[in-house]
């Protein structure tokens, strides 16, 4: 049997560093917590580096009534917008509408408005029906036939893993400490705290925080962890293609009325395109790009470009895939949701959370109040 010596506690374990994890060890160390985050991995490297990248409120979310996060969303948005100005921008978005659209124009421009409604006065960017020259000049690969009306409104946008490391450079200068690429051997509750075996040391806290993203259910059964909810894992991929396909940001529709973007990247003179949704039974692991993901994005992106400039599979020079963490209530597990949940189990002087779902975007709300909660 392997030694075990007694070597760091702390006051709080994080387990996972991604945006959320990162986002947490960031909160507790500027409250003069001291921190540790553990990954499997490396920070980011999970979902949080396989996202389309919006630091949105999510226009969409409007359609399900999901104002309370749409709110926030926007909210962290802007602080966003303020902590880091270098890697969090706003971006014009172009919202085209065919004839024949799933959404017409009139339902479009209310939500739009909407949105604007609760952006309130924190930016003077507002949303507006735009002439169609006007769009044909931002997106001249786009088809112009049966092209009804076209709103651009304002998001923001950033480099997903580019965020996550600063967040936890953030972490680490109030004295975070994370420990990535490595394998925990087992977690022991004890009345004074958690015990984590990491080959031969020991960590030690009294509490522990498990924010492993789409991965969560996978370690809660592996260590015996007791939760209140579950999580679907919802795949969802990107494909890349070469050169600046627009200039905006497109948010576009499917026959189905799903919805995908266009999203150009400049910088890196490649476009983006995503997502899709799937339900994902294997673990995340071995979750892997499926071929039909990457032909239904090619089949709705060239219904929207002109014959000329219409793409090939061989014009995809990357695909990645994220596996969405979406909450799935013990009693219903049909109810789906884009809000997280924050789980929470105090046994004597030690306390477990669990993170459960929660957006790239909404990483500071959520890091507040899991402050909140545990201190
Ligand atoms: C296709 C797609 C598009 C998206 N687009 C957007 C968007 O545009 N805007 C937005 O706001 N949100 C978006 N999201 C949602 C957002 O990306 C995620 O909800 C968010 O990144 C989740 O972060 P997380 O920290 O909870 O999980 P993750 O980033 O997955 O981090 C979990 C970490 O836990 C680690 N881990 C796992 N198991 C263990 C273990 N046993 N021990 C230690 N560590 C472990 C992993 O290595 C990983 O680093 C998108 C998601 C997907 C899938």
């Amino acid at each position: 049997m392997k030694k075990e010596t007694v070597s760091n506690s702390y006051d709080v374990i994080i387990l996972g560093a991604g945006i959320n994890g990162c986002g947490i060890a960031r909160e507790l160390s500027l409250r003069g917590k001291e921190v540790l985050v553990i990954d499997k991995s490396t920070i980011g490297s999970g979902t949080s580096s396989k996202s389309s990248r919006l630091i949105h409120g999510g226009l969409r979310y409007l359609e399900t009534l999901q104002f309370g996060l749409v709110h926030e969303a926007l909210t962290d948005r802007e602080e966003l917008m303020t902590l880091y100005p270098d890697i969090v921008h706003l971006r014009s978005f172009y919202f085209p509408i065919y004839k024949g659209s799933p959404r017409p124009a009139w339902m479009v421009w209310l939500g739009l408005k909407f949105y604007d409604l609760l952006v309130g006065k924190r930016t003077n960017h507002t949303s507006a029906r735009i002439p169609r020259k006007l769009f044909y000049d931002h997106a001249p690969h786009m088809v112009r036939k049966n092209l009804k009306a076209v709103f651009r409104y304002f998001d923001a946008k950033t480099n997903d893993i580019l965020l996550t490391q600063q967040v936890a450079e953030n972490a680490k200068s109030h004295g975070a400490v994370f420990i990535e690429n490595v394998h925990i051997q087992n977690i022991r509750q004890t009345s004074l705290g958690w015990k984590i075996i990491l080959g031969e040391k020991l960590m030690t806290a009294p509490i522990l925080v498990n924010a492993t993203g789409p991965w969560i259910d996978e370690v809660n059964e592996r260590y015996h962890l007791p939760a209140q909810y579950h999580i679907r894992k919802i795949s969802g991929i990107h494909i890349v293609i070469g050169g600046t396909l627009t200039e905006g940001l497109m948010f576009m529709q499917t026959k189905g009325k799903r919805i995908f973007f266009i999203i150009p990247e400049p910088n890196h003179n490649r476009t983006i395109i995503g997502t899709t949704e799937r339900e994902e039974t294997v673990p995340v692991d071995d979750v892997i790009v499926c071929e039909d993901d990457i032909t239904y994005l090619i089949e709705n992106i060239n219904r929207y470009l002109e014959d000329s400039y219409k793409i090939n599979r061989s014009d995809v020079i990357d695909a990645f895939i994220g596996v969405r963490p979406l909450i799935a209530h013990k009693d219903n597990p049909t109810d789906l949701s884009r809000e997280y949940q924050l789980d929470l189990h105090t046994d004597k002087e030690t306390k477990l959370l669990h993170v459960f779902g929660g957006k790239l975007t909404t990483f500071l709300s959520l890091a507040k109040k899991a402050g909140d909660l545990l201190f």
